[in-house]
């Protein structure tokens, strides 16, 4: 089946990410866009994934829990899972490899940790956008432990992407996707590197604001709607 899809999101959880954009928030504009499946992303962490999925099931939306995560060279890898419970325990571990550096809200943002009816529970104290100890080699197999897939984010910008940090794609990346913005010209990069040729292009919003969110952008075909069919899509399986 074709399903519309955006594969990263933030919620107020990432340091960057608007205040308004609550899971209920952006679960509920996902739909009204027209959205089948959507998965957040916050930075470092999925400690905003269950009230979201929660918000997901009240709209009828599948909501993929998942973190954006920053490689110890400071490349952005989406790491998308299974279920809620996987994705708190990969979130616990990633958490004990972050350096222990403050947020300072004043200057970065609140990092917002919300229930399901919007009401905040707390704080994130870790600065969730520094790097994490896991390294670009070792990521796709540490998600994969977890049972979920994951791929380097962004490529066609010029920060936190791995072609802007280390210039090229190896194999022993284990990538079986990649991600593009919806605009950019991806047939150009497969031409530069040839790697991308055997993986999945996604291409996501990374909309860190209600405002910033489009309308559905790419259909991805699926068994059916939900994160295992997802990961399996990913992963090529
Ligand atoms: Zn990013
Ligand atoms: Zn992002």
């Amino acid at each position: 089946m074709k399903i519309n899809a955006d594969l990263h999101l933030h919620s107020c959880l990432s340091p960057c990410g608007d205040n308004d954009m609550t899971p209920y928030n952006l679960v509920n504009m996902a739909k009204l866009l027209g959205y089948d499946m959507i998965a957040l992303t916050d930075h470092n962490s999925c400690l905003n994934c269950p009230a979201a999925i929660k918000a997901g099931r009240q709209a009828g939306i599948t909501v993929v829990p998942g973190m954006e995560l920053c490689t110890a060279e400071e490349i952005h890898c989406v790491c998308l899972f299974e279920s809620v419970d996987s994705a708190l325990a990969f979130s616990e571990f990633i958490h004990g490899t972050m350096p222990p550096i403050k947020n300072r809200a004043e200057i970065y943002g609140e990092q917002r940790i919300v229930g399901e009816n919007d009401e905040i529970t707390g704080y994130e104290e870790i600065l969730l956008h520094l790097a994490s100890s896991v390294t670009i080699d070792e990521v796709a197999s540490l998600v994969k432990k977890y049972g979920g897939a994951c791929f380097p984010a962004h490529l066609d910008r010029s920060s936190y992407s791995v072609l802007s940090v280390l210039g090229f794609l190896y194999p022993e990346m284990n990538f079986t996707a990649a991600e593009f913005t919806p605009k950019a010209d991806a047939e150009s990069y497969v031409e530069k590197h040839p790697l991308l040729k055997e993986m999945k292009l996604l291409r996501n919003s990374d909309a860190h604001y209600l405002e910033n969110m489009l309308p559905p952008f790419q259909q991805l075909e699926l068994e059916e709607c939900t994160p295992k069919a997802l990961i399996k899509y990913i992963l090529g399986e």
